[in-house]
């Protein structure tokens, strides 16, 4: 067992780390609140507008994006 905090919410995360509901995000930890919350705010607006596909660009985003949102305490979605 490993004793963590999500690093948006605060949250405790107590679980293992292979199971659900932890996720481990460009060094960051994230609850699965948090996760799904970026991914709808976030992740999907990204890949349904930006073409061609570019993980560098996708990964830096996604890092600014969690960064924001750990400094704010809460995920905004992108304009
Ligand atoms: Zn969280």
């Amino acid at each position: 067992m490993k004793s963590l905090k999500c690093d948006v919410c605060h949250k405790d995360i107590t679980t293992e780390v292979n199971q659900r509901g932890y996720f481990h995000v460009s060094e960051r930890d994230l609850c699965e609140t948090c996760y799904e919350q970026m991914e709808r705010s976030v992740v999907r607006p990204i890949i349904r507008t930006k073409q061609p596909f570019n993980y560098e660009w996708f990964d830096r985003l996604v890092r600014d994006s969690m960064e924001k949102a750990i400094a704010k305490g809460k995920w905004e979605a992108r304009q």
